[in-house]
């Protein structure tokens, strides 16, 4: 029987989590032909929610349970899930039931019998969500796509269910700064998507504040493009460009009205333009330096296999 691992990160969720249980227990209980693992990642949560977790433990073997000594985020959860998850196919799903548990079944389906590597949610609205930060995060995606060399899709979902060479794949990454939106479209591997309207959380209250969603855009950035390593270069040419043309038109200018012609502050300005280009310019040259070594500490895979009938590091 194959098995399925549902991993769920929770952070004080004490008042949802009994109402998701029992969506996620009778989902998987009429999904009779899959073995299934709930793993409860308890990321530091200071109200009930580990004790909670605990007892489903101990009346439903299903349920596997990691609590962590202190709030690493959602990010840290979702990593530990995937390392400690034993399912030939693992995916996450929110303890808040916005994702809904009755898409589980369908997405299986698609990763065990339609040859998807990946059954992704997609939202197709940013209904019950407050404008700000609709606003907010729609200028995140629009900037960091046009600057990523990876495209970030602004719908896509946490929730999803992915087959074991995918969760190898993303466990073959291991800079410790994890930006899982940035991770899920490195990786690629072929995707099913699913449409799923975003729905009111069920009890409880959103865990992310302006200071997490913040740190986590500037992860995306930083993670994922070289981009703002390369303004100084950009500003130092434009000076330089700028300097140029400036020195030029007033020796053009000295040439026509000899002494006549004032230097003092004109000579100043060029002579600024241009050593502050230049310094800019080695500003950006280390840079890119940097850049490359940033590339190189980070360490991610060259490539990643998705199927191969080679022997050797088979994967299945
Ligand atoms: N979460 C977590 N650690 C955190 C923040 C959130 O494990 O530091 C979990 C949370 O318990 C929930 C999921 O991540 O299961 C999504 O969080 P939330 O619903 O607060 O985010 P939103 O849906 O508002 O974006
Ligand atoms: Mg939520």
């Amino acid at each position: 029987m194959k098995k399925v691992s549902v991993i769920v990160p929770c952070y004080n969720e004490s008042e949802v989590l009994p109402a998701f249980y029992e969506s996620m227990t009778d989902i998987i209980n009429k999904c009779a032909e899959y073995e299934f693992e709930l793993l409860f990642v308890n990321d530091g949560s200071r109200d009930s929610t580990l004790s909670i977790v605990e007892d489903f433990a101990k009346k439903d073997s299903r349920v596997k349970f990691i609590s962590f000594s202190r709030n690493f985020g959602k990010e840290a959860a979702m990593l530990a899930g995937l390392e400690h998850c034993t399912g030939d196919f693992a995916g996450f799903i929110d303890a808040d039931l916005q994702h809904s548990p009755d898409l589980i079944p369908e997405m299986i389906k698609a990763v065990d019998e339609e040859g998807y590597d990946v059954a992704a949610c997609k939202r197709v609205d940013r209904e019950g969500e407050s404008k700000i930060k609709s606003f907010l995060s729609a200028g995140f995606y629009k900037v960091i796509n046009r600057i990523s060399e990876t495209y970030i899709d602004e719908g896509a979902q946490d929730f999803r269910i992915m087959k074991r060479s995918v969760v190898e794949a993303i466990l073959s990454m291991p800079e410790s700064n994890r930006f899982t939106k940035g991770i899920f479209s490195w990786v690629g591997f072929n995707t099913k998507w699913f449409p799923h309207e975003n729905r009111e959380r069920a009890a409880g209250t959103t865990k992310w504040s302006i200071r997490k969603l913040l740190k986590y855009a500037i992860d995306g950035i930083i993670g994922y493009t070289m981009t703002p390593l390369k303004i100084p270069t950009y500003c130092g040419i434009l000076s330089l460009v700028l300097g140029f043309i400036y020195g030029l038109s007033v020796l053009v200018m000295l040439a026509v009205k000899g002494h006549t012609f004032y230097l003092g502050d004109r000579a100043v300005l060029t002579a600024v333009l241009l050593v502050g280009g230049m310094i800019l310019l080695c500003i950006g040259i280390a840079g890119e330096y940097m850049a490359r070594i940033y590339t190189e500490v980070k360490n991610r895979p060259k490539y990643l296999i998705a199927k191969t009938n080679c022997e050797k590091n088979k994967i299945k």
